[in-house]
């Protein structure tokens, strides 16, 4: 079968760290362009500005890869969609719920696949820790993502505009593991969002989830962190406690430890593969439902403002 012709579009971080070497890896794809207002692109690979200017004038795709920041991914998807071109959507899926219900619908009627990509769900212990959750009963769950904005989101000004998710946006990586690992669904009791004065999104935020048994969830966010990270997942479950660390990358069960190399953008492109390959769709927005409901019901508490 043909490679599928992909464009990605929105050359940042995560495009240049994640998708180009994903895609030069697999050999269900090959790259066809790049869009992107101001990055140059890749030598060699037709680029142009913006994505309508790609799809008026090729070269023709089957598929994007939306790398851009949420906030303007609707249009792009849509644009992509009418075209009938299957699309992947890098985390999280839109700005709103109610547009990526109509990417859904959107995708359903042209006969094209669209992925809403959860890549933390592809971390090596993710797979294997929701096995050995699926028949455990959850006691409590304490989950600790703590890091660096200096490090990990320098100049990223669209993070901290509304829609931007402000922590949320690493937070909403491990909502898309605990969703996907935990054997009960889980909804928001309460929640605390701390905002810097001059900023429209948290800093940091406190949770607290319960799942339909009753156990509680707690989620400790924050952005303020210096020195080492914290990307953890504890379950206490009636057989002892399991440890997601390193953001799903290395897994602790009672009976020891393992780790493997991180294959995540591997494991979603593969996924992406499969999805365009059997006319499929797959689009789970638990995990910014999760994050709407911590916007909905949260409190706000005003923090010192934040400067880069
Ligand atoms: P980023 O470095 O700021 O890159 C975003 C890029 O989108 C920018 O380079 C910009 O291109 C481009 N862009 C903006 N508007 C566009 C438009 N209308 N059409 C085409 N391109 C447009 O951000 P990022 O860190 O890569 O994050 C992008 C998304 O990936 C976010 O949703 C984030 O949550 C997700 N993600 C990020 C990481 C990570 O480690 N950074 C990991 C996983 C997922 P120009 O520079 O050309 O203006």
């Amino acid at each position: 079968m043909d490679p599928v012709r992909i464009a990605v579009v929105g050359m940042g971080k995560i495009a240049r760290d994640q998708h180009l070497p994903a895609i030069a890896g697999d050999s269900g794809f090959s790259l066809a362009a790049t869009v992107s207002p101001h990055d140059p692109g890749v030598a060699g690979v037709p680029h142009h500005k913006s994505l309508d200017a790609l799809l008026a004038e090729g070269p023709p795709v089957d598929a994007v890869a939306l790398c851009t920041p949420p906030q303007v991914r609707y249009e792009l998807a849509a644009g992509a969609l009418k075209r009938g071109v299957h699309v992947f959507l890098e985390k999280p899926p839109g700005a709103t719920l109610a547009e990526v219900a109509a990417l859904e619908a959107r995708a359903e009627r042209v006969g094209a696949s669209l992925f809403a990509g959860w890549h933390s769900r592809f971390a090596a212990g993710v797979a294997p820790a929701r096995a050995w959750l699926s028949d455990r009963t959850v006691k409590q769950v304490s989950i600790i993502w703590r890091e660096d904005v200096r490090v990990w989101h320098p100049g990223q000004a669209w993070i901290w505009e509304p829609g931007g998710l402000g922590v949320f946006d690493p937070g909403i990586n491990a909502l898309s593991i605990a969703t996907h690992i935990l054997p009960r669904p889980f909804f928001l009791k309460a929640a605390t969002l701390m905002l810097p004065a001059n900023r429209a999104a948290p800093i940091a935020a406190d949770l607290a989830f319960c799942d339909t048994a009753g156990a509680p969830i707690h989620m400790d966010l924050d952005w303020r962190q210096t020195g080492p990270q914290s990307w953890d997942i504890i379950v206490e479950t009636d057989a002892g406690t399991l440890k997601l660390s390193r953001g799903g990358a290395v897994l602790t069960l009672p009976s020891g430890t393992t780790h493997s190399e991180d294959r995540e953008y591997a494991g979603l492109y593969a996924r992406f593969s499969t999805l365009i390959r059997t006319g499929r769709s797959d689009v789970d927005t638990d995990p910014l439902r999760l994050v709407a409901d911590a916007f909905l019901r949260g409190k706000r508490e005003q923090v010192e403002a934040f400067e880069e």
